[in-house]
């Protein structure tokens, strides 16, 4: 149960969403943007968030699409995760998103409530890194287009009338190979102790990682590394300085453990895929 009042609205236009958003504001209140909402639910229930009022994006139409044209896979901020994985055709998409929560959350869980999560993992973004993708922004002045190296993590980039309609990517990279590993505590489904996606393309082996740090990490400074050492031990010795500090510590796994496995899984990168470069 959620134990204070707010107000719903679920506006047709991206204009609306706006301006409700923007009405809150000036009357000094805080209004939240929701896709599943199942996140905002499960806050606000444990009273982590008191928003005065849930505006939800899922009758916005476009915010549904989920398809390649011109070039470019597009993914709408309310694309479930289920539908993102059954019709973007990008592999390790797919595979990552099957390991995030169970087949009935997934098709709550939306592309843009991922990303946009307060929680660390935020796994859906790590193929979106590995590809450069582009995120599409609603502002009160129109749509503007980002990197998305610009705007993550989005809760600390968005500012405050923005908000994600789409991601875009090159669809030319979707099939290029692909690793990815997550390690947990205990069951498969279950949130990352780390989490590791990598992709091989042209000649660069492109790496990203979630559940060591409070973010998911693009690592370009270890990709460049790997590719030019002599000796991968080089790169394996000094993995800690490629990180943000903190590493994550808590019930789940200690910061040790996680960069131990880190490690073990880069040197099964590199040995797999150097010899290929
Ligand atoms: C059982 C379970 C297991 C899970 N396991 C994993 C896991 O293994 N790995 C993992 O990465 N995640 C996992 N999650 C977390 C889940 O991916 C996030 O909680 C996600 O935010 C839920 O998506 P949603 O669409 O319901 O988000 P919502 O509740 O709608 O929103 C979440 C946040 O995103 C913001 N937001 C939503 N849409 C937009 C937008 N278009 N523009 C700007 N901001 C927006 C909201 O304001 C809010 O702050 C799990 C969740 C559950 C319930």
């Amino acid at each position: 149960m959620i134990s204070f009042d707010l107000q719903y609205f679920q506006p047709n236009t991206i204009e609306d969403a706006i301006n409700i958003y923007e009405q809150f504001i000036s009357e000094n209140k805080k209004p939240i943007y929701a896709s599943g909402g199942t996140e905002i639910i499960s806050r606000a229930r444990r009273n982590e968030v008191q928003p005065d009022a849930i505006i939800d994006l899922k009758n916005i139409p476009g915010f549904h699409k989920c398809e390649h044209k011109a070039g470019k896979l597009q993914i709408g901020s309310a694309v479930t995760l289920n539908h993102a994985a059954t019709h973007s055709n990008f592999p390790l998409l797919k595979t990552v998103i099957q390991s995030i929560a169970t087949q009935t959350a997934r098709n709550k869980i939306t592309i843009g409530g991922n990303l946009a999560s307060s929680l660390p993992y935020r796994e859906a973004v790590l193929p979106l890194l590995l590809t450069d993708s582009t995120i599409v922004l609603a502002t009160p002045k129109g749509a503007i287009t980002k990197n998305i190296h610009d705007v993550f993590p989005f809760n600390e980039h968005l500012k405050e009338l923005e908000l994600m309609m789409e991601v875009h990517l090159d669809s030319k990279l979707i099939k290029h190979p692909h690793f990815w590993i997550k390690k947990t505590k205990q069951s498969q489904i279950n949130y990352p102790i780390v989490s590791v996606a990598a992709m091989h393309i042209d000649n660069e082996i492109r790496i990203a990682t979630s559940g060591l740090t409070a973010n998911p990490l693009r690592m370009k400074q270890l990709e460049k590394d790997i590719l030019q050492a002599v000796e991968i031990e080089d790169c394996l010795d000094q993995i800690e300085s490629y990180l943000p500090s903190p590493i994550i510590d808590d019930m789940i796994a200690q910061s040790d453990y996680r960069l131990f496995l880190f490690k073990q899984i880069i040197k099964d990168i590199a040995i797999n895929w150097k010899g290929a470069s």
